[in-house]
């Protein structure tokens, strides 16, 4: 770390700089363009920065993550040194309330501003912080899109009301969110007539158009250091630190989302929902890691967007599909979790006495623990240990191979949501808590029972083959669904509907599927259930 030590050594505040205005930046708000490091002139500016390992420990995270942050951090603190900024950049063995303690011991009787942690984890430490004295006081967050009202507003919500299973439709938070913003609006209508062009973004890919090579960040003196120390701190982490290129400056995450506006949104559309091994990224713009450190922002992305599309260069149902992302499901997201404090909130959430330890909503009560596969053994099930391969690899897939891969299975079987949930939280490079516990504990597995999932997103071996290219380098039949050789998915689809008929009656979205199995002989049944049972005993009689 000699190199980056050296340099923001510069930075340090001297006596007189105390009288800055002193701002902490969390590891997820890497940004001067908006925000408190705004507000007043460079020379009158200093920032907190901290590495807290007690953090990074918490979990196994992937080491490309760990790499992320660590050179996001370490950029932007020399970013900032550059344009005049003081910088107090700690380095912690503890948790952030060691290093606030220490930042404010060199601060003395300073406080410091911070904006609102999008984090729960962080917004914990930063009320632990406080109730020993450090001052730490909380601006608003403004690289959000949406307000606390806006989606209070939306579902009526009111208080520190328990959820009970209240569906909170995303389309009806996305639909306020373009009405309130005008974003893709005219005259008070969406553009082209509809909120949504969902249905025409299901394309499978195959073989044409080629997404074009996209722009790699190879690491610098700074990025090789921090991607050293992850691998020697933590050599027992997720992933590999291999072949790290992800963008860990605004100016990188700028470039890469250039080429994504340019190369790649036009056909994003049509194939978001495509999966392949040859293509495994397709045309999806992979911004996610640099949008949720904040290295360019969600507002940033959307202008863009509608502006391409104004000028016809992004056809409309390509732009809504990334604007319904971003404006909609990303922002929907955090709002789910703050209202439900981390799924703590809801029935069944079962608020752990550890405010730390995570939440366990299981409403279709599934406490199956999750297989090796997961963790890099080859199953040999083609779809499954192709995704996986690839988080393993980059830290990063598509969010239809999160849904209905990954989850898809999980869910089938039976795996507690929270395992699931814990998993994509260490391997994924864009997973913080306020994303990943809504999406995996609610859309992914329907652990939520309902509050946002209107059904369990589960489908056979069809959905898998129609979407994607895995079935065709795989030992099973995707057109067979018992017997030697049959496609384990299939079976473990019709055997969740069997043993979550109950629990899932009176789901209108579900009653076709429930009628299709309920007219099956039970000879079928039977087979299919020992298929199922088959399949699973082999996933879990694999170790790690
Ligand atoms: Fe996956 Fe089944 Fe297709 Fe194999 S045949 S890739 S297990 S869906």
């Amino acid at each position: 770390m000699r190199e980056f030590r050296e340099r923001i050594a510069a930075a340090q505040p001297g006596r007189a700089d105390t009288d800055r205005r002193w701002i902490y930046v969390p590891y997820d708000r890497l940004t001067d363009e908006t925000g408190p490091l705004t507000e007043q002139p460079a020379a009158e500016t200093g920032v907190v920065m901290m590495e807290a390992l007690g953090k990074a420990r918490r979990r196994p995270y992937h080491k490309k993550k760990l790499g992320l942050i660590l050179a996001g951090e370490r950029h932007f603190a020399l970013r900032q040194a550059a344009r005049g900024v003081k910088v107090i950049y700690l380095f912690t063995e503890g948790d952030h309330v060691d290093g606030f303690t220490e930042a404010q011991r060199l601060l003395g009787e300073r406080e410091m501003a911070i904006m609102q942690p999008a984090e729960r984890e962080l917004r914990l430490d930063v009320d632990r912080a406080r109730k020993t004295g450090v001052r730490l006081s909380e601006v608003k967050d403004t690289t959000w899109l949406s307000t606390e009202a806006d989606f209070d507003n939306c579902y009526r919500l009111s208080g520190s009301q328990i959820l009970e299973a209240k569906p909170l439709v995303m389309d009806r938070f996305y639909r306020a969110m373009r009405t309130k913003t005008g974003i893709l609006m005219r005259g008070g209508k969406p553009v082209g007539g509809r909120f949504s062009y969902d249905a025409e973004n299901r394309r499978p890919w195959r073989g044409k158009p080629r997404p074009p090579r996209r722009p790699s960040f190879a690491p610098d003196a700074i990025t090789r250091e921090a991607l050293e120390q992850v691998a020697e701190l933590f050599p027992e982490s997720f992933g590999s630190i291999e072949g790290f290129d992800l963008p860990v400056t605004r100016e990188q995450a700028l470039e890469a989302w250039r080429f994504a506006r340019e190369h790649l949104l036009a056909e994003f559309g049509p194939y978001e929902d495509a999966m392949s091994s040859r293509e495994p990224d397709l045309f999806h713009s992979k911004i996610s890691a640099a949008l949720n450190v904040s290295l360019i922002l969600p507002g940033e992305v959307i202008a863009d967007v509608v502006k391409d599309a104004d000028k016809g260069r992004i056809p409309l149902a390509s732009a809504e599909g990334f604007i319904r992302q971003v404006l909609g499901w990303r922002e929907y997201m955090r709002h789910v979790h703050r209202v439900t404090d981390g799924y703590r909130k809801i029935h069944g959430g079962h608020p752990p006495r550890d405010p730390y330890a995570g939440a366990k909503p299981s409403a279709l009560d599934a406490h199956r623990k999750l297989p090796a596969a997961y963790w890099g053994v080859k199953c040999g099930w083609n779809c499954v240990d192709t995704v996986v391969e690839q988080v393993m690899r980059e830290g990063w897939s598509h969010h239809i191979t999160r849904l209905m891969v990954l989850s898809n299975l999980a869910t089938l079987m039976g795996v507690e949501p929270r395992e699931l949930t814990d998993w994509f939280w260490v391997a994924y490079v864009d997973a913080y808590d306020w994303v990943v516990e809504t999406n995996v504990l609610g859309m992914g597995t329907f652990g939520d029972g309902g509050v946002t999932a209107t059904k369990p997103y589960v489908s056979g071996a069809a959905y898998i083959h129609r979407m994607s290219d895995y079935c065709e380098g795989c030992r099973f039949d995707p057109k067979k669904a018992t017997g030697e050789g049959s496609c384990p998915f299939t079976a473990l689809y019709w055997s969740f509907l069997e043993r979550n008929a109950e629990r899932l009656e009176g789901n209108m979205r579900m009653a076709m599927p429930l009628v299709t199995l309920a007219k099956k002989p039970a000879a079928e049944r039977k087979a299919l259930r020992e298929r199922a049972e088959a399949a699973i005993n082999e996933l879990e009689s694999a170790r790690y």
